[in-house]
């Protein structure tokens, strides 16, 4: 069975790792330069920056379990704050991802594009002009994402599924990074939440662990205010953030800013299982951070949530083919 995979963020990872290990045929296709996708981290300056999610809750055993073997690797450590014990990645949320990719077959720099069935499996293009078929395909983008790729693709869903897709939906998220003069300039262990209405989250990369030739802020906007500001000019909203944080983080401290739009940041509506399959000729599968309100409803754990939906996923596909096989057999 071979099995194609739409994003290479946790719930694509996961779920190409499970089948992968069990013999699949798995390629993972990512329009970025590297994996991760929302668990991101940047290089400013001499600094470095989580400009995506900045830490990890495990309530799930198996994600519990994962946790445990990032940790022995070294890839993941202890965030404490007096209320929770979170987790981060050692060089970066991004370095997680790195970690979880290895050994599989993954095709970076590769934007989906078209989807179409064909009569023995799905057939993608992607921008560059590549053609990759499966039998399996697993959409694990921003649901939003998914469903203008199936529209621009001509590729049409039942509508239960289409209302289905439709009800989810994500917050946006500016974020401001910046490089600053020094370490400190917020609270232990380093994250400040709801410093003002417009900001949600200040992040000081140096306490964190994950920035120590020089340190680093990254700042994320509240919900309302990303919104006011998704689509106008980046920079000026970035310097209204800074001006809001000017008592603890004085602009004379501030180096080089950069400032990011997250179109989707959390799923803030999420569908209840973690993942959808579709009604379709062979096996379509939805799934990502924007599945599994049932499982986990904290907001703040799209992290996991992206994992326990990669692995469902994972697991539908190898129940499919067990099955399949017991029908032969008998
Ligand atoms: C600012 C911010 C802060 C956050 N903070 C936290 C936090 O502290 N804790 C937490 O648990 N969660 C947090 N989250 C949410 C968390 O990052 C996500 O829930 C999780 O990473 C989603 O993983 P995913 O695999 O579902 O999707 P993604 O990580 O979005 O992966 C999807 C991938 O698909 C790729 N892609 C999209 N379209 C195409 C296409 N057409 N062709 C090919 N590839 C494509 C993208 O490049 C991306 O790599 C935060 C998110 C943001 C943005």
């Amino acid at each position: 069975m071979s099995v194609l995979i739409i994003g290479a963020g946790i719930a694509g990872l996961t779920a190409a790792r499970e089948l992968t290990q069990l013999g699949y045929d798995v390629t993972v296709l990512d329009k970025g330069r590297g994996v991760g996708g929302r668990m991101a981290t940047r290089r400013i300056d001499r600094a470095r920056a989580d400009h995506g999610a900045q830490y990890i809750t495990a309530q799930t055993p198996e994600f519990q379990q994962c946790i445990e073997t990032l940790r022995a690797a070294n890839t993941t450590a202890i965030w404490q704050s007096e209320e929770a014990v979170n987790y981060v990645g050692t060089g970066g949320m991004s370095g997680i991802a790195k970690h979880l990719a290895q050994g599989l077959r993954i095709e970076l720099n590769e934007k989906v594009v078209r989807v179409a069935a064909e009569s023995t499996g799905w057939l993608v293009q992607t921008e560059a002009g590549n053609e990759y078929r499966a039998n399996a395909l697993l959409l694990t983008i921003p649901v939003p994402q998914a469903l203008a790729l199936l529209n621009d693709s001509d590729c049409r869903l039942e509508a239960a599924d289409c209302i289905a897709l439709d009800a989810i939906s994500y917050e946006p998220c500016l974020t401001v990074l910046a490089t600053v003069e020094r370490s400190g300039l917020i609270p232990a262990p380093g994250f400040w939440q709801s410093p003002t209405p417009d900001v949600a989250w200040v992040v000081d990369n140096q306490q964190k662990g994950i920035s120590p030739e020089q340190p680093s802020v990254t700042i994320h906007a509240s919900s309302s205010f990303s919104r006011e500001n998704l689509d106008g000019d980046l920079e000026a909203a970035g310097r209204q953030l800074l001006t809001q944080l000017q008592r603890r983080i004085p602009a004379e401290t501030v180096g080089v800013v950069q400032v990011h739009r997250w179109r989707y940041s959390h799923a803030e509506r999420q569908h209840p299982a973690p993942f959808l399959a579709a009604s379709a000729p062979f096996p379509l599968l939805f799934g990502g951070d924007g599945f599994g309100a049932d499982s986990l409803s904290d907001l703040r754990s799209g992290v996991e949530r992206a994992f326990v939906s990669g692995r469902a996923m994972a697991a539908f596909i190898i129940s499919r083919v067990d099955s399949a096989r017991s029908v032969s057999v008998g």
